[in-house]
């Protein structure tokens, strides 16, 4: 039930750290826009490839309503979502068209510094603060450990510090953030990076051959960067 549009629409962050990276990626696709006043909807001038500038976590919700066709945004937050989606017994709505290769972070389990790590048994009863609770939960239901879920919006990696939680379950750059929270990362939930996410099925109509021409435009500017 996806509306007839003859333009093309793309979700990117409208700020964070993957706002100024995808609009770059983009452009070097030889896509130009005419921003709105408000800066939430940018008019492809170029070609009619139209962005709209959203939170991230908005962003794989737009492609399965068919809002969006495309968008770009962390593995880690299409993942979530669409181990949620499985959870609630929904069918996948989008899918990982390409992965772009900046905002590279992995999802990890970090425990305090004084802990020594003997393996996934150890965390047994433990309670684990994360943005990310179905990766979080489906990891554990693999390794057949039960422990208690604490899912927070942000600053998960202060709260063993509050006694909120024995552990996190949260992304890692540098490590600096956990470093400074007196915490170490022991065990790799998920490698991410931003990817270009779609919808399940296909396109039809003009957007087919608008999207065609943009994954090739991009296979071509990712292939001169790598
Ligand atoms: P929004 O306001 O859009 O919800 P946000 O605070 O959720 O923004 P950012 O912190 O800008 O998001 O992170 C966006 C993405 O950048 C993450 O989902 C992740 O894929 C990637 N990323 C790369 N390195 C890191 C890191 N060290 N910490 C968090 N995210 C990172
Ligand atoms: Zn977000």
């Amino acid at each position: 039930a996806v509306e007839s549009r003859d333009r093309l629409r793309i979700a990117i962050q409208k700020s964070g750290r993957l706002a100024d990276p995808a609009r770059a990626l983009l452009a070097s696709c030889g896509l130009s826009w005419r921003e709105s006043r408000d800066r939430l909807f940018c008019y492809g001038e170029t070609l009619p490839v139209d962005l709209l500038l959203v939170r991230d976590d908005d962003i794989p919700g737009l492609i399965a309503d068919g809002v969006c066709d495309l968008g770009i945004v962390g593995r880690n937050v299409l993942e979530e979502q669409d181990a949620e989606r499985l959870r609630g017994g929904a069918t996948p709505a989008f899918r990982e068209m390409r992965s772009l290769g900046f905002g590279g972070c992995r999802l990890a389990l970090a425990v305090p510094e004084s802990w020594s790590w003997q393996g996934p048994a150890q965390l047994a009863g433990t309670r684990i603060a994360t943005s990310y609770p179905a990766l979080l939960q489906a990891w554990l239901e693999r390794e057949g450990i039960v422990a208690d879920v604490v899912t927070l919006s942000g600053s998960v990696e202060i709260a063993p510090r509050l006694g909120q939680a024995d552990l996190v379950c949260d992304l890692v750059s540098s490590g600096a953030t956990l470093a400074a929270n007196q915490l170490k990362p022991v065990a790799t939930l998920l490698e991410s990076e931003a990817v270009l996410a779609g919808p399940v099925g296909e396109f039809d109509g003009e957007r087919a051959l608008l999207a065609e021409m943009l994954l090739r435009r991009l296979d071509g500017a990712l292939r001169t960067r790598h």
